[in-house]
C-alpha cells in the first residue's frame, strides 16, 4: 500500500465506515459477498457483512495451502519436551480435516461448542481450525486455570465435546491436564459427553473415564485420509467464545462473529502488524487468551505466513530463547507483553545481542501499560520500533496503536499513540462530555464497534449491553473501563483502570503514571502501585516494586535508603502529592496467568481485607511476601 496520511484514513474509517470495510473486505474469500456492510438496526449490537458467507478456517488455511501448498503455516517449537516440528500450508490443512473427521464422528454440528483445555501444542491449532471448519464454536480455556474456573467455563458454554491432553509442560515439570478435566467435569453441571484427549506421554497412566474419553491418535488414525469441506457460514455466525482474564472478578464470555473478525485480523496484519505472505511472526502469548486467538493462530495464518507456537518460557534453557527463535526461523514479526521485558530487563542484556536479529521489523507489546523505561530499553536493545498497542479480549484487535503499514508516525515513549482505523475512541468526563487535550477521563468508543469486536456476551444479550454500553444514556458510548488521556497531538496514555484510580486529597491518580515514576529510577525492575486508604487523604499510595539486583536490597538499610531515593524521584516527576506511603520491596509481583497485575489484590491485603478470588493468580507465594512486607 502506498503512503498515505494516517489520520486520513483514519477519518476515511469512521466517515465513510461502509466504503471503508467494504475495501477491507476484499483482503478475504467471500463464498457469497455482503449484502449489506453494516446493519447497525438495533444498536449497540451490530452485524457486520450481514448475508455474506465465508469461512475462518478457509481463509486462513485452504486458500494457502491452495496456492503454497508447501510454505510453512505453522512451527511447533517445545523447549519443555525439546521437539520442534514444522507444518506446511498443505499438511496443516490435512491434519485440520483429520480433526474435523473426528469431530464429525463425535456428533460435533454446527453451532456445538467445543471447549479446548490444552497445552501450547500443534494439535491445540488443529482443534481450534477445526472447529471454524465445521462451524462449531470453540472456546479455548487458559491451561493454567484449576478444576473450579474450568467448570464454570463449561457451565456457560455447555460443550458437547472437550478437547484435551494428559498433561502440558512447564519449567521442565509435567503439570497435569487430564486430573483438572476429569475434576471440572464432576463440579460441573453441564458436562461434555465425550472428552476427546492427545496423550503425550507425558502423565503415564491417568485414569480413563469409560464411554467417554476418546484417544485423538486411534481416531486421527480412523481418519487419516478423510477430507472434510469447509462449512460456509453467514457472516454473523459466532466463531468462538473466549472469556476475558478475570482481572478484574466474573470473566465474560466474549462472542466473536465469522466475518467481521476475519476481516478485521485479515486488515490489521497488513496496516498494523505490517505482516505478509511468506514471512514469519512469533507471538509469545498463550492460545488461552485473545492475542494467542488473534495474533498466533488466527492473524498471521489469515495473512499467509509462518506462525510460532512456543510452549516454554522466556528463560529456558537460558534468556536467549526467544531471539534464539528469531534467529533460527527468521521472525519477520514478534509480538508479547511488557511484563515480559520487564522479566527480561532483570537478566543479562547479553542475550539481546547473541543471535542475528536482522529478520526482525518490528516488536508488539500489548497487555499492561508499558512504561516509558522499559519502552526505551528494549527499543535499545533491539534496535527496531517497538510498537506499544492497546486492546481488550473484547474487541479482540487493537484499538490504539501507530499503524505502520499507513504511515510510520512517530513513536512516543510509554504511549500506544492513536485511536485505529474503525474506532472513534474518545476520552469522556464522567457527565459524557468529551475531555480536551490532556485532560484525563474514560476511554470510550462511539458505536458501532468496528468489525471482529464481540457481538455479544455469550448467552446474555442484556450484560452485554448493561456491561458495556449503559455509562452514559447520552451518548451511548462503548465503555472501556480504563482511564487515559490524550496529549495535544493526539497520542494517548492508558493511565489504569477505572476502579484502580487513586485519589489523594482530591487529586486523581492513575496507577499508571506513579508506576512510571517509580519504574524511572534506575534501580527498578517492576512495580505495582495502589490506593490504600487514608484517614487524612482519602487514599494514600503504596508501592511494591521488585529491584533489578537483588544486592541493591539485601540490608534494611540499603532497603531504606533505596526507598527514600525512589521516593525522591517521584518527587522529582510528579511532585509530593504523588509520592507512595511507602515502598516495599519484594521479589515478585501477583499477576494473573497473562501477566497483569492484581492491584485489586495487592490493595486488599495493603487494607487488612482479604485479597478476593484468586484462581487466576501465576505465583501466589508473592501475595505471602506482600503479607510479610506490610507485616514490616
Ligand atoms: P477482566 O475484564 O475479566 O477483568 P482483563 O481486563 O484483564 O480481564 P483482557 O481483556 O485480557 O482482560 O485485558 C484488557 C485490559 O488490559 C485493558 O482493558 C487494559 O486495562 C489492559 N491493557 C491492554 N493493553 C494495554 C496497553 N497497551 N496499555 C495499557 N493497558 C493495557
Ligand atoms: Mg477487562
Amino acid at each position: 500500500m502506498h503512503m498515505s496520511s494516517y489520520k486520513e484514513f483514519h477519518r476515511r474509517s469512521i466517515e465513510d465506515r461502509d466504503g471503508f470495510w467494504a475495501e477491507q473486505a476484499r483482503l478475504v474469500d467471500w463464498h457469497k459477498p455482503a449484502e449489506q456492510v453494516c446493519d447497525f438496526s438495533h444498536p449497540p449490537f451490530v452485524k457486520w457483512f450481514k448475508g455474506g458467507e465465508t469461512n475462518l478456517c478457509h481463509n486462513a488455511v485452504d486458500r494457502h495451502a491452495a496456492k503454497r501448498p508447501d510454505d510453512r503455516a505453522l512451527i511447533y517449537i517445545s523447549t519443555e519436551t525439546n521437539e520442534e516440528k514444522v507444518y506446511s500450508f498443505a499438511e496443516l490443512q490435512r491434519e485440520v480435516e483429520r480433526m474435523a473427521a473426528i469431530y464429525q464422528d463425535l456428533g460435533v454440528q454446527r453451532g456445538d461448542r467445543v471447549l479446548i483445555y490444552m497445552p501450547m501444542i500443534a494439535e491445540a491449532a488443529f482443534a481450534m481450525l477445526a472447529c471454524a471448519r465445521i462451524g462449531a464454536i470453540h472456546s479455548v480455556v487458559f491451561g493454567g486455570f484449576a478444576a473450579g474456573s474450568l467448570a464454570t467455563r463449561i457451565d456457560d458454554a455447555k460443550p458437547v465435546l472437550m478437547v484435551s491432553s494428559d498433561a502440558g509442560m512447564r519449567n521442565g515439570r509435567p503439570v497435569p491436564y487430564k486430573h483438572l478435566v476429569d475434576e471440572a467435569c464432576k463440579l460441573a453441571e453441564f458436562p461434555p459427553a465425550k472428552v476427546l484427549l492427545v496423550d503425550r506421554g507425558l502423565d503415564k497412566g491417568f485414569p480413563r473415564v469409560e464411554g467417554r474419553d476418546v484417544d485423538y491418535a486411534t481416531l486421527r488414525a480412523k481418519h487419516i485420509d478423510a477430507r472434510v469441506p469447509v462449512t460456509w457460514l453467514e457472516s454473523s455466525e459466532p466463531s468462538y467464545i473466549l472469556y476475558t482474564s478475570g482481572t478484574t472478578g466474573k470473566p465474560k464470555g466474549v462472542q466473536r462473529d465469522t466475518g467481521g473478525y476475519t476481516v478485521a485480523l485479515a486488515a490489521s496484519m497488513q496496516h498494523i502488524f505490517t505482516g505478509f505472505a511468506g514471512e514469519t511472526m512469533f507471538s509469545t502469548s498463550d492460545i488461552g487468551w485473545v492475542v494467542g486467538h488473534s495474533y498466533i493462530v488466527y492473524g498471521p495464518l489469515i495473512a499467509g505466513m509462518a506462525t510460532v507456537m512456543y510452549e516454554g518460557t522466556p528463560l529456558r534453557p537460558d534468556a536467549g530463547i526467544w531471539w534464539q527463535i528469531v534467529e533460527k526461523h527468521k521472525v519477520n514479526v514478534m509480538f508479547s507483553a511488557p511484563t515480559a521485558v520487564r522479566v527480561l530487563k532483570k537478566q543479562d542484556p547479553a542475550f539481546l545481542k547473541k543471535y542475528d536479529l536482522s529478520s526482525l521489523k518490528h516488536l508488539f507489546l500489548a497487555g499492561e501499560p508499558l512504561d516509558e523505561t522499559s519502552h526505551k530499553w528494549i527499543m535499545d536493545e533491539l534496535n527496531i520500533p517497538v510498537i506499544d498497542n492497546y486492546w481488550q479480549t473484547e474487541t479482540g484487535w487493537p484499538m490504539l496503536a501507530i499503524c505502520r503499514g499507513v504511515e510510520q508516525s512517530r513513536i512516543k515513549l510509554g504511549s500506544p499513540a492513536f485511536p485505529v482505523y474503525g474506532y472513534d475512541l474518545r476520552i469522556f468526563r464522567e457527565d459524557g462530555t468529551e475531555c480536551g487535550p490532556d485532560e484525563k477521563g474514560i476511554v470510550g468508543i462511539l458505536p458501532p464497534l468496528p468489525p471482529g469486536c464481540l457481538s455479544t456476551v455469550w448467552g446474555q444479550d442484556e450484560r452485554f449491553v448493561s456491561t458495556y454500553f449503559s455509562l452514559f444514556q447520552d451518548p451511548v458510548v462503548y465503555s472501556s473501563s480504563d482511564w487515559g488521556i490524550k496529549d495535544a497531538d493526539g497520542y494517548h496514555t492508558i493511565l489504569g483502570r477505572m476502579d484502580d484510580v487513586i485519589n489523594v486529597a482530591g487529586h486523581r491518580l492513575g496507577t499508571r503514571e506513579i508506576e512510571e515514576a517509580v519504574q524511572a529510577h534506575s534501580a527498578i525492575a517492576e512495580v505495582a502501585v495502589v490506593g490504600v486508604a487514608d484517614e487524612v487523604k482519602g487514599q494514600m499510595p503504596m508501592a511494591f516494586a521488585v529491584v533489578k539486583n537483588a544486592a541493591d536490597v539485601d540490608t534494611a538499610e540499603k532497603r531504606a535508603a533505596l526507598e527514600k531515593d525512589v521516593m525522591k524521584t517521584v518527587d522529582n516527576l510528579l511532585g509530593a502529592i504523588a509520592r507512595p506511603s511507602r515502598v516495599h520491596f519484594i521479589t515478585g509481583l501477583p499477576k494473573t496467568r497473562s501477566g497483569k497485575m492484581l492491584r485489586r489484590s495487592i490493595q486488599a491485603l495493603a487494607e487488612g481485607r482479604d485479597p478476593g478470588d484468586l484462581t487466576t493468580i501465576d505465583d501466589p507465594s508473592t501475595l505471602e511476601q506482600i503479607k510479610a512486607a506490610l507485616a514490616g
